[in-house]
């Protein structure tokens, strides 16, 4: 796979995970759980922190939320995980933090959104006050502007500049330019008042794709503050899931963003931990890091006119979510493991082949059998009614062989890591010693 270079960027410590170009890029996630329900906001967090998410933000709106929190941090801490909680202010955050100090101490960073933190103001004592506590705990913190809030006196001050100039821009062209502006100037102020570079992070999100390809490029062309990425309200389901995809892809290639959030809207009673697993497939998926085995299946066609090579594939996907936790600690490796799940002769073979393992089920008018592959050889040809329970154990087996043999995993960012991560490099950081260097004894024999 291509390297990608990474925009050079400055690394920022969040509570322990490097957000930089130094580091891998980290995938986050947000709760829509009430943050003053301790309960179920320690419950959310975990399940985000056990699909992967790396960091997880609260909403702190009001002081019964400003309240929760420590013991929001301290029961996820006492879940074993070491999740950092990043708070989430508007409009009242420099009340909420000078009110709470135990809050403030107890998060890892700050989110600010500029556009609505000074409203009403001519001065900026508001922003000032949120630097100053961030200051003083020593918290990082993000200025995240969004077009939905952006300052409203910076936009009209700048609309009328172009409208006197004798060659006016687009005003769509206008409110990109306002949003790079804001988040600069913010980030200026937040450093005059005592915030260090390397404590800073902006993003600038959209809701359309365009526009968020263009307002990230040019603020990564403007300066080196580490980059957060994502599509503000993206939407539900596939639009979501699309939309968030294609905006994030040519910015990610470009080497442009630190961290990822992907903001799913869930269905009502949904899972909020999709959003975490579409930021990890989009990053798996452009080859920048790997999280999860990837499952290689056909459309299928007129040659299948069953469904069971679909039921297949789907089981054997939702048996690989359910394992990952536990196999990510026990078989550091195992998110590089590829299957495939074909749907006949034509081209399961070939692709099978490909695959750590594979499984070609038999299309209409071929023989009831599904022949599997094991690092590219037959390993034996499954019938009868429990196919899939017997690919689940080979897969079982293989994972156990394979990888239960001391890979040390995903490398920690230290300040020498080159600026290039992909997944070359993720496989390279193995320490040698600790590869496979025959392929594994195979214990399920035919
Ligand atoms: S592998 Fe077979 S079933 Fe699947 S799409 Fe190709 S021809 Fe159709």
């Amino acid at each position: 796979m291509p390297s990608i270079t990474r925009r050079k960027s400055v690394n920022v410590n969040i509570g322990g995970v490097i957000v930089g170009s130094d580091a891998p890029v980290v995938v986050q996630s947000m709760t829509n759980t009430d943050t003053a329900d301790v309960e179920s906001s320690i419950q959310q967090i975990a399940a985000l922190a056990r699909a992967g998410s790396e960091m997880v933000r609260v909403t702190v709106n009001n002081d019964e939320a400003a309240k929760a929190v420590p013991a929001i941090v301290a029961g996820i801490a006492a879940k074993g995980w070491n999740t950092p909680i990043i708070g989430d202010f508007h409009y009242n955050g420099h009340l909420l933090l000078r009110k709470y100090p135990e809050c403030a101490r107890a998060l890892a960073k700050y989110r600010i959104n500029p556009g609505n933190v000074s409203i009403g103001r001519k001065d900026d004592d508001n922003f000032r006050t949120m630097i100053e506590v961030a200051v003083e705990h020593q918290k990082p913190v993000r200025i995240g502007v969004n077009w939905g809030s952006l300052d409203q006196a910076l936009l009209t001050r700048m609309m009328d500049e172009n409208s006197r100039s004798s060659e006016p821009k687009a005003a769509r062209d206008v409110m990109m330019e306002a949003m790079v502006v804001s988040a600069l100037d913010n980030a200026s102020a937040a450093e005059r008042y005592g915030l260090r570079r390397d404590q800073i992070i902006l993003s600038a999100k959209v809701s359309g794709v365009r526009d968020l390809i263009d307002v990230y490029t040019e603020l990564a062309r403007r300066c080196d503050y580490a980059l957060h990425l994502g599509l503000t309200e993206a939407g539900m389901g596939m639009k979501g899931v699309v939309a968030s995809t294609a905006g994030l892809s040519p910015l990610l290639l470009a080497g442009i963003g630190d961290t990822i959030r992907v903001s799913l809207t869930p269905t009502p009673g949904g899972d909020r931990s999709e959003e975490v697993r579409c930021g990890q497939q989009i990053l798996q998926s452009l080859g920048i890091r790997s999280f999860m085995p990837q499952v290689t299946s056909c459309p299928g066609c007129g040659r299948t006119t069953s469904t069971y090579f679909q039921e297949l594939a789907e089981r054997i996907q939702g048996y690989l979510v359910e394992s990952m936790p536990e196999w990510k600690q026990q078989y550091p490796g195992v998110e590089e493991l590829k299957l495939a799940v074909m749907g006949c002769i034509v081209n399961g073979p070939g692709e099978s082949k490909h695959a750590n393992i594979g499984i070609s089920l038999p299309g209409t008018f071929e023989d009831p059998k599904a022949p599997v592959y094991v690092d590219g050889k037959l390993l034996r040809t499954l019938k009868g009614d429990r196919i899939v329970e017997e690919f689940q154990v080979i897969l079982d087996e293989y994972v156990h062989e394979r990888y239960g043999n001391g890979f040390t995993g995903l490398p920690k960012a230290t300040a020498e890591t080159p600026n290039t991560v992909h997944a070359d490099d993720v496989q390279d950081s193995i320490a040698p010693e600790a590869k496979p260097v025959e392929p594994p004894v195979f214990s399920v024999l035919p």
